[in-house]
């Protein structure tokens, strides 16, 4: 299983490949700051049981 996705910052465009934990169930929703600009996204992260990969999505988090 695949356990890494990748989604693309929203706020510098950048792509970021994050690690998922699969015991964390197949949807997810977490705060990571992201790893080239250091602002905060909000993570919605789902399991595509067809494809058999995680799918990453990003909110910007206005502070
Ligand atoms: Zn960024």
């Amino acid at each position: 299983m695949e356990r890494t996705a990748s989604y693309e910052c929203p706020q510098c465009g950048e792509q970021i490949l994050m690690f998922v934990d699969p015991g964390n169930g197949d949807e997810q929703r977490l705060i990571e700051d992201c790893q080239v600009c250091c602002k905060a996204n909000e993570i919605t992260v789902t399991y595509d049981r067809r494809e058999k990969r995680y799918i990453a999505h990003a909110v910007a988090i206005d502070l």
